[in-house]
């Protein structure tokens, strides 16, 4: 089975597989974002996944800037992907969320532009609101008028492309039968591997023609960021996959990445080590065949790294719903 280098979205634009992942912990420098994602664009990726809330979109964009300024890429060729903050669905918000990251990456336009998570949080300057007992101080926006600003940013010029990210079928849906819908979502980012393999919200994303991008696909990372317990198992060691890889001369993280690719899934994937970078790029080259991609299959178990445990008491929280 061939792979193309792109998807198609239902807008007629192209996304480029694989797409770089540059979320790191408050706790890595800043200037990591910005090494790694240089060395990403030299290795050949033409996908970066950003979102303003990781607060490196300035790093990321000098990066992208320099890499422009000594001809490697164009920026016609360069796929971004950033993230409208939950601090700004209000309608009135939205196009100043989008400024914001537009400045700091010193781009004219998004390629893609993703309401980041259905919950909605008291808009302000703090990005994570909190009462005086730390509780999350919600908002209490439609989720449909916030995509009608969404749209608004598209008919401007100033995004190519709109779409969501850990939407659930019911928030994909309220989207879908909005009145005066002007365009649908192109993709649905979620969390997407071996062990939350997301059959049915696939299945449901093809009959509308929106793309699904997989997000935590090698696993997320195992430093406690996303409060990834030591019970969790970690899915570059399961023996499966590492039995497939062996077979194939591959390393683990190709094989899940290719697993997805062969579903027709975009993955993203987040390395800040040159030769890792380098090693997720090199999934062109091979084949799983189908008895293999059963096997893959199987080892499903509908485990979540990030359940964003701390909104579940949010009307808006997207993980209650089967998917
Ligand atoms: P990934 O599943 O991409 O895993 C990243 C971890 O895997 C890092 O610790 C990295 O280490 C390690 N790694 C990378 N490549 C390899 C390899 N070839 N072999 C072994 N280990 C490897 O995690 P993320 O959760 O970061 O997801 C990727 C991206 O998706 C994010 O950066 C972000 O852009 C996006 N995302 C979006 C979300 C959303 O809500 N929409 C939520 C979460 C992520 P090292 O860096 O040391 O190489």
């Amino acid at each position: 089975m061939s792979v193309k280098p792109y998807f198609h979205l239902n807008d007629e634009n192209k996304m480029p597989v694989i797409g770089f992942g540059t979320y790191a912990p408050e706790t890595y420098p800043k200037r990591m974002a910005e090494e790694a994602t240089e060395i990403a664009i030299r290795a050949g990726y033409r996908h970066i996944d950003g979102a303003y809330l990781y607060g490196n979109e300035a790093e990321v964009g000098r990066a992208i800037q320099k890499t422009i300024a000594d001809g490697t890429i164009r920026r016609e060729d360069l796929f971004y992907t950033g993230k409208l903050w939950s601090t700004f669905h209000s309608p009135d918000l939205v196009r100043q969320g989008l400024e914001r990251s537009l400045k700091d990456l010193q781009l004219d336009y998004l390629d893609l532009f993703l309401i980041h998570v259905p919950v909605d949080l008291q808009p302000g300057e703090d990005l994570l609101p909190v009462d005086e007992n730390g509780k999350y101080l919600y908002g209490n926006t439609n989720i449909q008028d916030t995509w009608e600003a969404m749209e608004q940013c598209k008919v401007a010029g100033r995004v190519k492309s709109i779409g969501v990210s850990n939407f659930n079928r019911r928030q994909l849906e309220l989207i879908l039968k909005k009145p005066r819908l002007k365009y649908k979502p192109v993709c649905n980012q979620v969390e997407c591997h071996l062990y939350l393999n997301q059959e049915k919200m696939l299945k449901f994303c093809k009959s509308h023609d929106i793309l699904l991008v997989g997000y935590s696909t090698l696993g997320s990372s195992r430093d406690g960021t996303w409060g990834i317990g030591g019970d969790c198992p970690v899915l570059l060691e399961d023996p499966v996959l590492n039995h497939i890889a062996k077979k194939l001369g591959k390393t683990p993280a190709q094989v899940a990445l290719r697993f997805l690719l062969q579903r027709g899934i975009v993955p993203l994937a987040k390395s800040f080590t040159k030769h890792r970078i380098e090693e997720n790029l090199q999934v062109f080259n091979f084949n799983l065949e189908k008895k293999d991609m059963r096997s893959l299959e199987a080892l499903n178990k509908n485990l979540r790294y990030d359940k964003m445990s701390m909104w579940e008491d949010h009307p808006q929280y997207p993980f209650y719903d089967e998917y």
